[in-house]
């Protein structure tokens, strides 16, 4: 990672901490590796996340329904998704600095620097050749760019086949071949490489010898397929149809770092489509569109995302894409699209010796659905929305600020109702909580008489409040107030009455909603 990379993500993580969003996970014990807590703010601001997941998967989709599954399952649940034999990671040690890596991301960060290289190419020349520049002939024919294309091809081709084939040793020879070194002992004096279960395991049962070993999910879409039949039949659902859920998933990483991006503990929002056998691939570009449709309504900037398509499938898929964003330490997995096939429920019938089928009345016949599946990470998108909205800024007047501009409809609070004056007798701090009294049943606001009302604004911007209603001695004579706008910090007076109005049309979640 560049220093200035690296620097963004400690700020935005201070940052983060400073205003009540993210805390280090029980910090006065100095903290746990790699666990966070959600502050005041913070947990306002992934509340509104879900939320607009939820409204526009589960309750804007009429063939898509909700399910909250529990955390421990039947242990055969894992052995029959795979998870017990095969949800490895690839992981190597440097004999020198002691430190492990994932080999995968070893090679993986390799190749980014070969991409880096055709990129660079494909700016100077296009710097050289203006307008006349056509990109697509320039890939296909300069001779830098083909070589470092077939060396990138070539080095996926060999790293997919050793994970396929299990071959961990030609993975290692790669990785020496390739001379990578330790980023931080610079050396190449490497373990052999070898496998490492994600999964975290404890036992069910007070009584040691009656105790079951039992895993922490390490995704949350297993419940939903286990549950195929109970929410089809209940809710007489027809193919194609969806089942979403938001909640926590566990992996026991080989390095977890970069602030929220890789954690031990983190929540999910994944939804299951089940659709007929043969129609999976029009699903799955279906899902593809719609889901890059979501992020692009948040106006976070399209520039920012991108689809990776998988060239290493896993075990359970037939097509994969994740779209990636562009975070502080570059583009990166945000959400991960998957043609599952009919690999989960037929799994599932194999191992539970029920059967998992739709019986299709137009066919009339039973089978085993196929899923596509929209896997998205929360606090990555969380990540991803407090690095996009970080801004550092000097404003006409030579000051500074630090402002998040966090969409509207998703920042922790949308307005703040501030009385120019603390001064009861002075009357505003009295009008100021009427006002606020009507807005807070449509609105989260904050409520801030300490300070200047300079700080108090500079305060607001740091939590990302879209608007803040500032009450003064007007107020009191004609019924109006100003609300300042956090990005452009413009001022507007209006009347108290079309406050709420105003404010609903760019803050409120039916805004956002109704742009997809
Ligand atoms: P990665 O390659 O980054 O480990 P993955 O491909 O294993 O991710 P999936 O199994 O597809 O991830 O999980 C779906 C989503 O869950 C990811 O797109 C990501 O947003 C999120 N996710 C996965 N692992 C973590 C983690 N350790 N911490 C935070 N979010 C995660």
């Amino acid at each position: 990672m560049a220093q200035n990379e690296d620097n963004l993500l400690k700020k935005i993580a201070g940052h983060a901490k400073e205003y009540g969003f993210i805390f280090p996970s029980s910090e006065i014990y100095d903290g746990l590796n790699a666990a966070y807590d959600y502050g005041q703010n913070g947990v306002e601001l992934k509340n509104n996340i879900k939320q607009y997941w939820w409204k526009a998967m589960v309750q804007m989709n009429e063939n898509i329904v909700g399910l909250d599954s529990s955390i421990f399952m039947h242990p055969t649940t894992w052995k029959a998704s795979g998870h017990v034999d095969a949800f490895n990671d690839p992981m190597i040690d440097n004999k020198d600095s002691k430190k492990r890596y994932r080999a995968d991301v070893l090679i993986e960060d390799y190749l980014d620097k070969v991409e880096a290289k055709i990129n660079k190419e494909v700016t100077k020349a296009e710097k050289r050749f203006g307008d006349a520049f056509d990109k697509a002939e320039f890939l296909k024919t300069n001779p830098n760019v083909l070589r470092n294309q077939s060396k990138i091809d070539s080095i996926n081709e060999r790293m997919g086949k050793g994970f396929e084939n299990g071959d961990l040793e030609d993975i290692k020879a790669l990785i020496e071949e390739l001379e990578i070194a330790c980023p931080v002992s610079g050396t190449k004096n490497w373990t052999d490489v070898r496998q490492f279960n994600l999964m975290f395991s404890t036992e069910m049962g007070s009584v040691a010898e009656d105790s079951n070993k039992i895993y922490l999910r390490p995704e949350t879409a297993q419940g939903i397929f286990v549950n195929f039949l109970n929410v089809q039949k209940t809710g007489r659902m027809k193919i194609p149809f969806g089942i979403a859920q938001i909640g926590k998933a566990f992996r026991n990483e080989i390095i977890a770092r970069q602030f929220i991006f890789r954690m031990r503990e983190f929540e999910q929002m994944e939804m299951q489509f089940f659709v007929k056998p043969g129609e999976e691939m029009q699903w799955y570009e279906n899902w593809k569109a719609k889901r890059i449709a979501w992020h692009n309504a948040l106006g976070l900037g399209e520039k920012n995302y991108r689809f990776h398509d998988h060239v290493n499938l896993a075990h359970y898929a037939n097509a994969a894409a994740d779209i990636q964003f562009n975070f502080p330490m570059g583009f990166k997995e945000l959400e991960g699209i998957h043609s599952r096939t009919d690999f989960d429920l037929k799994a599932h019938e194999e191992h539970s010796g029920k059967k998992l089928q739709f019986f299709d009345t137009v066919e009339n016949k039973s089978y085993v659905p196929y899923v596509v599946e929209a896997s998205i990470g929360l606090d990555r998108m969380f990540l991803a929305i407090m690095s996009s909205a970080f801004t550092e800024e000097i404003l006409e007047d030579g000051s500074e600020r630090t402002v998040l501009k966090i969409p509207a409809a998703l920042a922790p609070y949308q307005v703040a109702v501030l009385p120019l004056l603390k001064k009861e007798e002075s009357g505003l701090p009295a009008k100021a909580r009427e006002i606020l009294a009507e807005l807070k049943i449509d609105f989260n606001c904050q409520y801030d008489e300490k300070d200047a009302i300079g700080k108090r604004y500079r305060r607001q911007d740091a939590i990302g409040t879209p608007y803040c209603v500032t009450v003064d001695h007007q107020t009191l004579e004609d019924n109006t107030v100003t609300i300042r706008d956090r990005d452009d910090l413009s001022q507007i007076r209006v009347s108290i009455d079309e406050v709420k109005g105003k404010l609903k049309e760019t803050t409120s979640m039916e805004s956002l909603l109704r742009k997809l």
